[in-house]
């Protein structure tokens, strides 16, 4: 049977992982969500039909597993206030960034399966990448839920040191920013040499997520797809020497150095 699941505090993040969900066939009736105000009750109610409710205890109460969407700065305030009524066989589950595991358990008092996720932003079109990690409560068959529920808005990597989440957040939570700054650069060059924004976006935003899906879905190594387009002395080989000469592996390591380390700061 199909755990009852609360999402506590539905925004951005919330509503994209209950629209994954219902979409991959999760029964409406089995979700539940809150939120502050009754404006956002009515919106979530009428767009997914699951039950919103005001009180955060009495959601927690009727669940088997409890995701905890509120900002960071809100999770220990939200945690603490139904902490008392938390029951052993409960999973809870954070997508907060930066908030610890060992936060979350202090916070709940008591031995209980805690998830830990860092999810990105593509997960709001149904190609999001997170990172996972467990604590030591967690059971196989609820890590294999938990991987589920990911799996209905993109996809999911477990990692088995909470050290290994700030490379995560340079990997995939903070990347695809740096994707949407490389197309950037890409379309202004385009738009220099004279084709319109329109064309240039299009050509390189679909060539991308082409590239992306060779990657995903053919069983080739990545140096490999990239020789298969690069004729010695052709056009590719032209773009690609030009990385080299700018030194793309220390740019590219200096900005995930450089996230990983803010990452490390604000936990
Ligand atoms: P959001 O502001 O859209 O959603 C948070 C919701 O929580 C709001 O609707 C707010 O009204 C509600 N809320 C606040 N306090 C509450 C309380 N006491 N009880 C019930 N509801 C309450 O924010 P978001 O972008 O969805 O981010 C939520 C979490 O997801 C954050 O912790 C963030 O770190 C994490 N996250 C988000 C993204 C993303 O792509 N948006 C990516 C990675 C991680």
């Amino acid at each position: 049977m199909k755990p009852s699941i609360a999402f506590i505090g539905v925004g951005n993040m919330a509503s994209a992982i209950i629209g994954g969900m219902i979409e991959a066939g999760y029964p409406a009736e089995k979700i539940m969500g809150t939120s502050r105000t009754a404006e956002k009750r009515e919106k979530y109610s009428a767009t997914f039909g699951i039950e919103m409710l005001a009180d955060n205890n009495a959601a927690v109460a009727k669940a088997d597993a409890v995701v905890l969407c509120v900002k960071p700065a809100q999770i220990q305030d939200v945690i603490e206030a139904f902490a008392d009524q938390v029951r052993p066989e409960q999973i809870f589950l954070s997508v907060a960034a930066g908030v610890e595991l060992a936060a979350i358990e202090q916070w709940l008092k008591q031995p209980v399966a805690v998830v830990r996720s860092m999810p990105n932003t593509p997960s709001q079109v149904g190609a999001g990448m997170s990172g996972l990690i467990a604590n030591a409560h967690t059971s196989d068959e609820q890590k294999a839920w938990v991987s589920d529920v990911f799996a209905s808005i993109g996809d999911s990597v477990w990692v088995d040191d909470e050290a290994h989440m700030h490379t995560v957040t340079a990997l995939s939570g903070s990347a695809p920013a740096y994707f949407f700054r490389f197309l950037e650069a890409m379309i202004k060059s385009g738009q220099a040499q004279g084709l319109s924004e329109e064309a240039c976006t299009r050509l390189a935003s679909y060539t991308m997520l082409g590239a992306a899906k060779m990657v995903t879905e053919l069983d080739e190594p990545i140096n490999q797809l990239r020789k298969n387009i690069t004729s010695p002395k052709g056009t590719t080989e032209q773009a690609l020497l030009s990385f080299e000469a700018s030194n793309i592996d220390k740019v590219v390591d200096d900005a995930m150095t450089a996230c990983a380390n803010r990452s490390k700061q604000l936990a």
